[in-house]
């Protein structure tokens, strides 16, 4: 709390930021560590408040204001050249910086992509996977690239099972398994997925990058944020206490996010990872090798099977990225690309925004009765769908051409009660509460565009780090089923279900419009279709889309809303809400929840608009 204090008494005193250099910390997450907590602060108040944070010469944007509190403005960017949209300040600069070398969108793209598993550990980073939507302003194509985890060979679905036929906990050698415990299928070995982020950037700078900034370019935002340190923000102190017991029990994770292996980082300290940092150097200089084959590797898979995961070399070395064609549908003739399978994402956000288009969607007013009601019918018919359909299409056959056809949408709108909330073919609720996963959008000068969204699954995935290397492993594993029967359980070589949805949207005269994407585990599909719905009807630019509050629905005739914010759902809405049969869940304002947006629009005139989500670190950049 002192520490808390002495950072906004320096803060109203002007300094941007301040930094502790990995040796002060001070609330203790746990009542026993609180004591040690304020005298570490005490110690180190004076080395605190010596200097501001820079990073390549210019002072850190902070995500949080003199209440530590995340900031609700100051979010969006206006240029004319080139934007990029990140979670995180340090990362859009890192891909601006690139962009203004003069290397191209996908350059820019890897470059943010490594700054945000420096600075964003928890969500994404080396050990993890994601997706990308890409339009290539020369072709005029727009491609998929799936860098998305696969599941090790010897994965089985009765792995993590019990006798019960539930899923195990799981504790490390050691731990106390009254603190650190937690599914199998989301912590330790068997959790982990084979990584596919290094791969899928490097397919993307061999096939797309310009050859016009060097490797080093791309890679320096991300070497020294490693090497020199960052300022923690809000969310990421969410994110250690929300993980603290489990990040506990892992020393090699310890090492690097707690403070002396016990307390965790505050907002305004500084963590550095020269492991990491030694990592990037490695994958700059050797390429997909350097991680897939050789000592990298080798710590890898030594460090899945020592928590008891059955991750190989080989499993490592066969990893391959997929370029696929992406889902394709229209809403008021824009055009809208985004993720086909293993992501259910992109099929449900085009059937969502296909059974909306029956509705007069423009005449209803954002947050209204009505307009609730059709998004939450809407999504809850996507979700039915979800579930009975969806899985890796290299596995299972799934009906796309049908889920994403005007004719499908409207014989699901003819089910639809406009006075009722109706259960159609309810599933069990699956609400994950997790939130993980990052997203980021990059536009340059030539009109390249890039929607990215990338994960390690859970805060710190698997929390296994493989010795000396400095990143984490994910627990995208958890992604599958535990259901040996559901089209989505697990099998060697597989793809677990995503609901990622990075997507790009052309005016209806074709010229690009947008590139966008959010985390937010299922509520993914839902929060793009409400951003993309309230741009094209309203005009909205994106900022002010990404600010209004959201809902989510998802089966379990339940409606999950933001109460507070900009454009709230009301208490008169509610309560109409109730009348119609909705159960509600009032999730408060500006919640992580719902995800955390960040996307770039271009304006009819040209202007590039990047807009960054409040609900999160986000920051948007442009020149
Ligand atoms: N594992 C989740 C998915 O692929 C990550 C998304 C998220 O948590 O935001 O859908």
């Amino acid at each position: 709390m002192k520490r808390q204090l002495a950072l906004a008494a320096a803060m109203m005193m002007g300094v941007s930021s301040i930094a502790a250099c990995g040796n002060g910390s001070a609330a203790a997450t746990t009542a026993a560590a609180t004591t040690a907590a304020e005298s570490a602060a005490e110690e180190t108040k004076a080395e605190e408040v010596k200097k501001p944070e820079t990073f390549h010469g210019e002072d850190v944007w902070l995500p949080y204001d003199e209440k530590l509190e995340k900031k609700k403005d100051d979010r969006d960017a206006t240029g004319t050249k080139g934007a990029v949209a990140a979670c995180s300040w340090y990362a859009s600069k890192a891909g601006l910086e690139v962009l203004q070398k003069g290397g191209n969108a996908f350059d820019a793209a890897a470059a943010t992509a490594y700054a945000l598993g420096v600075v964003e550990p928890y969500f994404s980073g080396l050990g993890g996977g994601g997706f990308m939507t890409l339009y290539d302003a020369k072709t005029k194509e727009v491609k998929v690239i799936d860098f998305r985890e696969t599941a090790p060979a010897a994965a089985t679905p009765e792995m993590w099972l019990g006798e019960d036929g539930k899923v195990k906990n799981y504790t490390p050698d050691g731990a106390d398994p009254t603190t650190a415990a937690a599914p199998a299928s989301q912590y330790g070995g068997q959790s982990v997925a084979v990584p596919g982020e290094v791969a899928g950037m490097e397919f993307l700078l061999e096939k797309y990058g310009s050859d016009k900034v060097t490797r080093n370019d791309i890679f320096q935002g991300a070497i020294d944020l490693a090497k020199d340190g960052y300022v923690v923000g809000a969310t990421f102190k969410e994110e250690l206490d929300e993980n603290y017991n489990l990040i506990h029990a892992m020393p090699d994770l310890s090492k690097i996010y707690l403070n002396d292996l016990e307390l965790a980082y505050e907002i305004g300290d500084h963590i550095s990872n020269p492991d990491l940092a030694k990592t990037l150097e490695a994958i700059r200089d050797g390429g997909k090798d350097a991680f897939y084959k050789g000592e990298i590797a080798q710590k890898m898979v030594d460090a899945t099977k020592k928590y008891g995961g059955v991750m190989t070399m080989e499993d490592l070395a066969n990893y391959t990225v997929k370029e696929r064609e992406p889902v394709k549908g229209t809403y008021k003739d824009y055009t809208i690309y985004s993720l086909p399978p293993a992501s259910s994402g992109g099929t449900h956000l085009c059937e969502i925004l296909n059974i909306l288009e029956n509705a007069d969607m423009k005449s209803l007013e954002i947050n209204s009765p009505e307009y609730v009601h059709l998004f939450s019918e809407a999504f809850k018919i996507a979700f039915a769908d979800r579930a009975k359909y969806m899985a890796d299409t290299d596995f299972v056959d799934v009906p796309l051409k049908q889920l994403t056809s005007k004719d499908y949408a409207k014989s699901r709108w003819s089910q639809i009660d406009p006075e009722k909330s109706g259960a159609y073919e309810a599933v069990p609720s699956d609400e994950l509460e997790h939130y993980a996963t990052t997203s980021f959008s990059v536009i340059d000068e030539e009109g390249n565009m890039v929607a990215c969204t990338k994960t390690v699954n859970y805060g710190f995935g698997s929390k296994i780090v493989p010795e000396g290397t400095g990143f984490v492993l994910n627990d995208e594993m958890d992604d599958f089923s535990p259901d040996p029967k559901s089209t989505n359980c697990v099998a060697g070589g597989k793809r677990p279900l995503s609901s990622m949805s990075p997507s790009i949207v052309l005016y209806p005269d074709g010229k690009p419009f947008l590139t966008i994407g959010t985390p937010g585990a299922t509520r993914i599909f839902p929060t793009i279709a409400q951003v993309v719905q309230r741009m094209i009807d309203y005009d909205m630019d994106i900022q002010d889309a990404i600010d209004c509050a959201r809902i989510y629905d998802n089966s379990s005739k339940k409606v999950c809303y933001e109460s507070d914010g900009v454009k709230p759902v009301t208490a008169e809405t509610v309560a109409k809400l109730q009348e119609m049969g909705h159960e509600v869940t009032d999730k408060g304002a500006w919640q992580l929840f719902f995800g955390g947006v960040q996307g770039i629009e271009i304006k009819k005139d040209g202007t590039l608009r990047g807009g960054a989500d409040p609900r999160r670190d986000g920051k948007a950049l442009a020149y």
